[in-house]
């Protein structure tokens, strides 16, 4: 069926909305999302719904598969990861039910998320929407377990952690949603985590590029991915709170407001999820970043800010991070390849973060990166790494310090205001 035939005949507004674990969390809240759910219904939308496990679950089940094994197989692991899901959708059906809604829930495999083959971060290759399709048609609400497909060898395969806001766009994307909204624990992005910083802003609208800096740089409201095919596909994404009633979220626009450029700063993200590997003592010579990055590119690992001093009496250092959980594995393998590489030492810190500032008004104004530095300074906080880009500046700092850090870059550019 084409969808385009089947919205003009029922001039209705198909909205796809997501609820994040907290939303979910108990059997009160799952209530509650029905509540929601009947109410946009009521108002003549149809209505796609994705959910995530409930808080806490997929923790719970990560901790599990550790104890069976230090690195779990990563393709059993998505089959117990994505269990967590499962759950919710049922429920959220019989929830529906009992308020006289008609609902359908599925699996990610049996609306067809189609991915890749790269288990526990899987990325969306295909959906096929005729069947969620037909459902709305016949007057359901359809429910989908977010986080969760099928890869292409016909495996359970999993999105990688917050992966449910990416399964929710996709879906608003192939089903041409009008809104795909992303409901959670904050009523909106803020111009940085409200839990760190209590002063922080609520934005009404935020440019598709910052938030694609903000979520690569670790704000968690959002999944990268999500907001990387709400990019490509134009989907009209929302985030909003599934708590409190009434309030319009933060809307990411992909316009430029002709006001943006004032703002220099519009939001610091932090990220704890990082290691730094150092590689001492190695000779200066063509090849040798392709000798280290490339075996660590090899292991599927990625890495993220690099440093390679200049060389001194033939020999130089070189510094990289890499996800906190790649860091031992990494080291295993450094530590393997030290002769052949000829370095005099590998070591490695998984006691580091990093924090970043954002803001498209970066690239009109200079001296941004300095004031930084001397905020940072001011506190007596030693920087190891840093890198930029035109519109973000990124610095590797003691994790003791990450709070403190965000705070005082988040008052140093004035988004207490
Ligand atoms: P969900 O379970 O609904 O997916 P997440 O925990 O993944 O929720 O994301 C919401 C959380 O993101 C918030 O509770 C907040 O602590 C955090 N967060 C980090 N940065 C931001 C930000 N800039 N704006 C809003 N929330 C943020
Ligand atoms: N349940 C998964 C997680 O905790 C996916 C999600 O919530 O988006 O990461
Ligand atoms: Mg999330």
């Amino acid at each position: 069926m084409n969808h385009i035939d089947y919205f003009e005949r029922i001039k209705m507004a198909l909205i796809v909305q997501k609820y994040g674990g907290t939303s979910v969390g108990s059997a009160e809240r799952i209530k509650n999302v029905a509540k929601r759910v009947k109410k946009a219904r009521d108002e003549g939308h149809d209505v796609v719904v994705v959910v995530s496990a409930m808080s806490g679950e997929t923790n719970r089940l990560v901790a599990l598969a550790h104890e069976m094994q230090e690195f779990p197989d990563p393709r059993e692991l998505d089959v117990v990861l994505a269990t967590g899901e499962q759950v919710t959708i049922g429920l959220l059906a019989m929830a529906l039910k009992n308020i006289g809604v008609d609902a359908k829930s599925y699996t990610g495999w049996q609306v067809a998320v189609k991915t890749d083959t790269a288990h526990t971060k899987a990325r969306i290759e295909e959906i096929d929407g005729d069947k969620m399709l037909a459902d709305l048609k016949a007057g359901r609400v359809v429910i989908v377990a977010g986080f969760q497909g099928i890869s292409s060898a016909g495996d359970i395969a999993t999105l990688g952690r917050g992966g449910s806001d990416t399964s929710a766009v996709a879906l608003a994307a192939v089903l041409k949603a009008d809104e795909c909204q992303i409901y959670t624990d904050v009523d909106g992005v803020y111009t940085t985590d409200p839990r760190v910083v209590p002063e922080a802003k609520r934005m009404d609208t935020i440019t598709f590029e910052e938030m694609l800096e903000l979520a690569s740089l670790g704000s968690k409201v959002l999944q990268i991915r999500s907001v990387e095919f709400a990019g490509k596909y134009k989907v009209r994404l929302r985030v909003l709170s599934s708590l409190e009633e009434g309030g319009n979220g933060t809307l990411i626009t992909f316009e430029e407001d002709q006001n943006m450029e004032k703002v220099v700063v519009s939001g610091v993200a932090f990220d704890k999820n990082q290691a730094r590997i150092n590689v001492r003592g190695v000779p200066d010579k063509p090849g040798i970043a392709y000798q280290i990055l490339g075996a660590v590119a090899d292991a599927n690992v990625e890495v993220d800010m690099i440093i390679q001093n200049v060389g001194c009496e033939g020999t130089t250092d070189f510094s990289f991070t890499v996800p906190r959980g790649d860091c031992k594995p990494t080291l295993e393998l450094l530590n393997n390849l030290k002769n052949t590489i000829g370095a005099t030492e590998v070591s490695g810190d998984d006691t580091v973060c990093k924090v970043s500032i954002v803001g498209l008004g970066m690239r009109s104004h200079v001296g941004v990166a300095a004031q930084m530095f001397r905020a940072l300074a001011a506190e007596g906080i030693n920087i190891q790494m840093i890198s930029t880009s035109e519109i973000k500046v990124s610095v590797l700092i003691d994790e003791k310090y990450m709070e403190l850090a965000t705070r005082v870059l988040h008052k140093e550019f004035g988004l207490d205001k």
